[in-house]
């Protein structure tokens, strides 16, 4: 449903959510969301630990878990994710020419935001202090956990 008081900072607040769940799983805390004309279409998170994948970010696990959707629907979808997107998770909104992604916070991770920009894509970084501190949190506690997601080695 259509409603004006769903701004992109409940949208926003629906992935950091599921960043708080994922690292109450024991998981990397990173979450999203995949909103088409203001109606969620699903919320996702980081379940690498949790599903044992290599595939499972946040927002990939999101646009997984909304299933298969006409291209016309991902093509006026917003994106929200508590982290600024990683290669993988860019290349899939790449993909399905998802036009924006509301990311809560780069500070402690940036690679992609040229590539999505350089596509068309409007990436707009909201700064939340929610999303840094989780972050911080999870550099802090599970460093190796985190090279592990973003391919390196701790
Ligand atoms: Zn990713």
């Amino acid at each position: 449903m259509n409603s004006p008081l769903r701004g992109d900072q409940y949208f926003l607040g629906l992935a950091i959510e599921q960043a708080q769940i994922g690292w109450e799983e024991g998981g990397v805390p990173i979450g999203a969301a995949l909103v088409h004309d203001g109606e969620v279409l699903a919320v996702g998170r980081n379940r690498r630990v949790q599903m044992n994948s290599a595939i499972r970010h946040g927002e990939t696990d999101c646009i997984e878990r909304a299933g298969r959707l006409p291209a016309s629907v991902y093509r006026k979808s917003v994106l929200y994710t508590t982290l600024s997107p990683c290669f993988m998770c860019a290349g899939t909104a790449l993909l399905y020419e998802i036009p924006r992604i509301v990311v809560g916070e780069n500070r402690s991770f940036e690679r992609s935001e040229r590539l999505l920009a350089d596509h068309g894509v409007q990436v707009d970084v909201v700064d939340n202090a929610e999303c840094v501190q989780l972050m911080e949190r999870m550099l802090a506690e599970r460093p190796s956990l985190w090279f592990e997601d973003i391919g390196e080695d701790a």
